[in-house]
């Protein structure tokens, strides 16, 4: 759990929002996190991470409670100390230990919002959103429009004169986000900012921070350990676990291409099955892998097979059954076992060569237990995992 903690929407902002939302590759980096390291005495909690984000970008660090999330991006924000490494924004060190650097959070021209909404109950919405600007030597008209355009990009303009102590939990969540924008900071640091809303308006205030995020072109690093919110969110994601990275890439590329056994399981559902690589040519990316049972199955190897991966995943809801499984790699005899009903999908475990097979199926496309069904999925859906190091 966080502890509640004011938001710094911090002073030194660059008057100049970025405003390009176009998805052109190869922007030059934004943010550059190289080799940072996190300890507290003698415990470790970051390993030497790396990642750079683009102008605009968004992205997402995700992974277990525990995994340095957190203090990663208050590293970025200057509310940690971290033991080594280095962080530049906009191509300024603004943390570098090798070169002794350490920019107070003030100067570093990034605002963040937090999980706790940390709004003033006995100021009104609008003085909420004015407060950090009065600080500054900012015109009463030009914090007048700062504050109304921030309200309106956030849909609360209509409540400006309203107590914040009047709010819904959303509304509350609304104004920290105006709060952090109405400066045009260039970054945006999220700690779990939707954790305390409820799953419905989670969900639509997914869709308003994404609209946001690109409208203003705003380059963001966001926390969650909720896999769907950062998936629905983020240009691309890196996947933590105890201080280390296991995988970057876009949510897509990571659902469908888990670098290991922790991404596989930790993102989405599937099926690990273990055996070894039987047959990979040379330079080509497609292999046969035989389970320990002795089944032969067409994979995707999407790395040079190195010799000791002993295991494929294969994800639950890229597998068809019965009628569904036609033209594909795979095809295989199985039998239904269970099936439970989970609303918007139907979970089967499924008894198979290889063991028991776990497949979600459209609700749909009802199958009965004890049914004989024909299980199929394609060779790209059958990954070759990295043999952990761990
Ligand atoms: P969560 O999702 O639960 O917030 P997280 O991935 O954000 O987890 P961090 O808060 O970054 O995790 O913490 C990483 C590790 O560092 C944890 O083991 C945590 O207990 C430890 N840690 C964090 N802050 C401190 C501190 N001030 N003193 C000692 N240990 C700390």
């Amino acid at each position: 759990m966080k502890q509640a903690e004011r938001i710094e929407t911090v002073t030194e902002m660059t008057a100049a929002a970025p405003v390009d939302a176009s998805p052109e590759p190869a922007k030059p980096p934004h943010i550059v996190v190289s080799d940072l390291v996190i300890k507290y005495g003698a415990y470790t909690a970051v390993h030497g991470v790396s990642f750079d984000i683009p102008k605009g970008e968004h992205l997402t660090l995700l992974g277990p409670s525990g995994c340095g999330k957190t203090t990663t991006l208050r590293s970025i924000a200057g509310l940690e100390h971290p033991f080594s490494g280095e962080i530049l924004i906009d191509g300024h060190p603004v943390y570098s230990s090798s070169r002794r650097v350490n920019v107070p959070t003030e100067q570093r021209g990034v605002s963040m919002v937090f999980q706790s909404y940390a709004i003033w109950p006995h100021m009104t919405v609008f003085e909420n959103v004015a407060y950090g600007l009065r600080v500054r030597k900012i015109s009463a008209d030009a914090i007048r429009v700062a504050v109304e355009k921030s309200l309106d990009l956030v849909q609360m303009r209509r409540y400006a004169d309203r107590p914040a102590s009047q709010l819904s939990g959303g509304q509350q969540q609304r104004v920290a986000l105006a709060r952090a924008i109405a400066f045009e900071p260039a970054v945006v640091l999220f700690d779990e900012p939707l954790s305390n809303l409820d799953a419905k308006l989670r969900g639509e205030m997914r869709v308003e921070l994404k609209d946001l995020q690109r409208t203003l072109g705003i380059s963001s690093v966001y926390v969650t350990h909720d896999q769907e919110e950062a998936f629905a969110i983020s240009d691309r994601v890196v996947i933590m676990n105890e201080g280390r990275i296991e995988q970057i890439g876009g949510p897509q590329d990571i659902y469908d291409r888990p670098r290991n056994s922790f991404v596989a399981d930790f993102v989405g559902s599937a099926n690990l099955i273990n055996g070894r690589v039987d047959k990979a040519a040379s330079g080509a990316d497609h292999i046969t892998f035989r389970t320990e049972s002795g089944l032969s199955l067409k994979a995707l190897s999407p790395r040079p097979v190195k010799g000791d991966e002993a295991q494929v995943a294969i994800r639950t809801a890229y597998i068809g059954l019965g009628a569904t499984a036609t033209s594909h790699a795979n095809r295989i005899e199985g039998r239904v076992a269970r099936r439970m009903f989970h609303g918007d999908f139907v979970q089967y475990l499924i008894d198979w060569p290889a063991g028991q097979l776990v497949v979600r199926r459209p609700p749909a496309e009802l199958i009965e237990e004890g049914e004989t069904v024909t299980i199929a999925f394609d060779a790209e859906h059958c990954v070759l995992l990295e043999a952990s190091t761990s």
